[in-house]
């Protein structure tokens, strides 16, 4: 028995060492042999610290909304065959975008489970507006990282199996694993690496996190935002975040987004989270630093990852925003499977 748990062992020891070739990339440090953000990776815990976060998460307080879940706006097939020029959030940091005929999905999670195991690990608390069969034509899918509330390989295969041609886009070490998983068209950028696809200018960005997703292979992809450029239309996905410099420098380096999906969630402890996660108040800073026309929710209401109630995020945003004085028309937590068509409004191009 210890003689095979020794193989397993090395041979995952030993799998993971080998293949990282991205000496090329500025945020690849060769020593450590990891991606690396210029601010370095403060997410980064001691064991008692992790074993702190368990024991504070065991004594979390009850949470309703963690039993019950939130309202679903089912939708139906033939209302999503007609998706076009609207946002709907599918829950977590899943967005179906469609303008000028490019349909784009971001992080497709529609599983059970956050997880490694079927049997453990975050559970869905909200189910799913729609099955993946009932997606509309996918044009691109975006992936930010490889966590697994943003990248599940159960939803990437059901994915390939009903729409095999759909085009991948993925941050730098993540291509190999889309491919195992079956994808076939796969894009791997580097951060403000460029590239046109159709008519629209698609660019992944730094934002503050990091990327693990088994024992030994913490940082070895890259993660990233996104911005699309079309040229009426620009949006940009934060994909999972603490708050930093990074959005002032995106708006500066690429403009700022006509809509702008940002999260909300999964903030408290906060001296754990705030390096990873920000919280509703920094995502209203980070709406202001991209200078966002308009704003929509992610990380939030799906899966019960940390210790704050799960309703209080979309609370604290309309907070936050008052206090801002901004308009909540402007920065919406939208319900799972809502439709939002304001961005896309005509006013918009004048
Ligand atoms: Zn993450």
């Amino acid at each position: 028995m210890y003689r095979l748990i020794l193989v397993i062992l090395i041979s995952a020891l030993t799998a993971c060492g080998s293949s990282m070739d991205y000496y090329h990339s500025p945020n690849f440090n060769s020593s450590l042999n990891r991606f690396r953000h210029p601010d370095g990776d403060p997410s980064v815990k001691k064991p008692s610290e992790l074993f702190a976060i368990i024991r504070e998460f065991s004594k979390r307080k009850y949470d309703q909304s963690a039993q019950n879940g939130f309202p679903v706006a089912f939708s139906k097939q033939d209302e999503l065959s007609t998706f076009s020029e609207s946002v709907m959030w599918i829950g977590q940091s899943t967005i179906l975008l469609n303008h000028k005929g490019l349909t784009i999905l971001t992080d497709p999670q529609f599983s059970n489970r956050a997880s490694p195991l079927f049997f453990g690990g975050p559970k869905r608390v909200t189910p799913t507006p729609f099955k993946i069969k009932d997606l509309p034509d996918i044009d691109l899918v975006l992936i930010s990282h490889n966590h697994y509330d943003h990248l599940d390989r159960s939803s990437i295969r059901d994915l390939i199996k009903h729409q095999p041609s759909i085009q991948f886009m993925v941050p730098l070490g993540l291509a190999p694993k889309l491919r195992k998983w079956g994808a076939v068209d796969v894009i791997e950028l580097d951060w403000w690496q460029a590239i046109k696809f159709e008519d629209v200018e698609i660019q992944p960005t730094p934002v503050q996190h990091w990327s693990k997703r088994s024992l030994f292979d913490r940082n070895k992809s890259l993660w990233a935002g996104w911005m699309i450029k079309w040229d009426d239309f620009s949006f940009y996905f934060a994909g999972d975040s603490g708050y930093s410099d990074d959005f002032k420098e995106t708006a500066k380096k690429l403009g700022n987004p006509t809509l702008a999906a940002i999260p909300i969630g999964a903030y408290e402890p906060r001296d754990f989270m705030k390096a990873a996660h920000m919280n509703p108040e920094e995502a209203v800073k980070t709406f202001n630093d991209l200078g966002a026309k308009y704003g929509v929710a992610l990380h939030w209401g799906t899966f019960k990852l940390t210790t704050e109630r799960m309703d209080e995020p979309p609370e604290r945003l309309l907070q936050s925003l008052k206090d801002q004085e901004i308009s909540s028309d402007k920065f919406r937590a939208l319900g799972h499977g809502e439709k939002w068509d304001a961005p896309f409004s005509e006013k918009m191009y004048e």
